[in-house]
C-alpha cells in the first residue's frame, strides 16, 4: 500500500508520522510519501490532504497539477481524506470566507471556514465518531460542514455542527487526527482501500 500526503503546506510531517504509526499498528506493508509535486499522488493507493491554510493549499495544488491527480484518484475509487483545511478543499461549496479557495468539488458538502468563532480558536473535545467510537479531537480554527447532500454520511457532530463525514471513498474531518497518538482514524481510512 502506498499513501501520499499532499505536502504543499500545512501539518504534513504530523500526517506522515500518524500514517506510519497506523501502518505499523495494522501490521501491513505500507509506504508513506510526501507529494510536493505531481507524479506521486498518481502512483498512490490513498491520498491525505492535511490541515493548514486552505487558500494556500488550494492555490499550490492547482498550480502544481496535484489537484488533477487527486481528482483522478478519487474518480478511480481511491480513498481521499481531508483534515481541517484539507476538508475545505474537498468541498463542493463554501461560505463567503472560502471565495478565494478553489475547491476540488469531490464531496457534496458545503463548508464554513473558522466555524467555531474566535473564543474557540483551538480546543480539544471528546467526539463520538461512527465506526470509530470515542475520539479525543483537536480543533484549530476549524471549519464545519453546514450542508450535506444525500450520498454523504455524517460520522460526527459537535456543538450542533457536522465535524466528520464520508461520501463513498472520500473522508472529511474538521479536526486533526494526526495531532494525537490515537491512530484509529488513519486505520479506518486505510481500511477504505479496496
Ligand atoms: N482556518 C484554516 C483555513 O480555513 C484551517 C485551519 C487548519 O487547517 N488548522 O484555511
Amino acid at each position: 500500500m502506498r499513501v501520499a500526503i499532499v505536502g504543499v503546506q500545512g501539518d504534513v510531517e504530523e500526517h506522515v508520522f500518524a500514517a506510519k504509526a497506523a501502518i505499523k499498528k495494522m501490521k501491513i506493508d505500507g509506504e508513506v510519501q510526501i507529494a510536493r509535486r505531481k507524479g506521486i499522488v498518481s502512483k498512490s493507493d490513498a491520498v491525505v490532504i492535511p490541515g493548514g491554510e486552505s487558500t494556500t493549499i488550494s492555490r499550490l495544488i492547482f498550480k502544481s497539477g496535484i489537484a488533477q491527480e487527486i481528482i483522478e484518484a478519487a474518480e478511480q475509487g481511491k480513498p481521499v481524506m481531508g483534515t481541517c483545511a484539507g476538508m475545505i478543499v474537498l468541498a463542493k461549496s463554501g461560505d463567503e470566507q472560502t471565495e478565494k479557495v478553489k475547491l476540488l468539488n469531490l464531496m457534496d458538502i458545503s463548508v464554513k471556514r473558522n466555524a467555531f468563532g474566535r473564543q474557540k480558536e483551538s480546543f480539544q473535545v471528546k467526539l463520538n465518531i461512527k465506526y470509530i467510537g470515542e475520539f479525543e479531537a483537536v480543533f484549530i480554527r476549524a471549519p464545519a460542514i453546514t450542508k450535506v447532500e444525500k450520498d454523504v454520511e455524517i460520522l460526527a457532530t459537535f456543538d450542533d455542527k457536522i465535524v466528520a463525514a464520508k461520501q463513498k471513498n472520500i473522508l472529511a474531518l474538521s479536526f486533526h487526527p494526526e495531532l494525537t497518538n490515537d491512530t484509529r482514524v488513519h486505520e479506518f481510512f486505510f481500511k477504505m482501500i479496496n
